[in-house]
């Protein structure tokens, strides 16, 4: 199983991709886990690409193409990936999805389903507000929420049509609680 979860940032996508990642036995390998682990290194041996990525990660814009690329190609030569992943928040950006396609391709592979977590903008800006008071995370400061969301619906949302036009994306509402929304996860994938 090779799939992705989409949403924007508040829809939820970690979460839901954990329970995902379970029930398929496959890796969940999200880019922000990723990039915060990177961010967090000491600062005094923190390298050049760690505080840009951090910096870029607190303003709520998105790290560029080439090393989001590159962290992920790495990633998914590790053996854990061989036979399936799920990705949570890449691809986010046409570069991403070209690059994710020739990396396929090169391996003979194919993706079978795209999970897009849909949500309303308010609500979601409610719920990581809350979220920045109880987790403390970082890049959770209001101004960077409503970057994140003007980010993700110019340049991730259109993403969609690519997959819907493949006929691989699965519509789910992100609004109810965790198990709500898990459940209609899988009634969705098991169609
Ligand atoms: P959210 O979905 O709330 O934005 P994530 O943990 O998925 O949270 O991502 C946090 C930040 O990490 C993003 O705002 C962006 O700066 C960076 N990031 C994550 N994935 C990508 C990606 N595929 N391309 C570029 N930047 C990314």
């Amino acid at each position: 199983m090779r799939m992705l979860i989409m949403g924007p940032p508040g829809a939820g996508k970690g979460t839901q991709a954990k329970g995902i990642a379970e029930r398929y036995s496959i890796p969940a390998i999200s880019t922000g886990d990723i990039f915060r682990g990177i961010a967090k290194a000491d600062p005094e041996k923190a390298s050049p690409l760690a505080l840009e990525i951090k910096q870029i990660m607190n303003s709520g814009g998105y790290i560029s193409d080439d090393i989001t690329n590159g962290i992920v190609a790495e990633r998914l030569a590790e053996p854990d990936a061989t036979n399936g992943f799920l990705l949570d928040g890449y691809p986010r950006t046409t570069g991403q999805v070209e690059a994710l396609d020739a990396h396929l391709a090169e391996k003979g592979q194919q993706l079978d389903a795209v999970v897009s977590l849909t949500a309303d903008t308010d609500e979601l800006v409610q719920r990581l507000l809350k979220r920045a008071e109880i987790e403390g995370r970082e890049d959770d400061t209001e101004d960077a929420i409503r970057t994140r969301q003007e980010t993700y619906r110019e340049q991730t949302e259109p993403l969609l049509a690519i997959y819907r036009e493949r006929g691989l994306l699965f519509e789910v509402d992100g609004m109810g609680t965790v198990d709500e929304v898990s459940q209609r996860i899988a009634d969705a994938l098991a169609k």
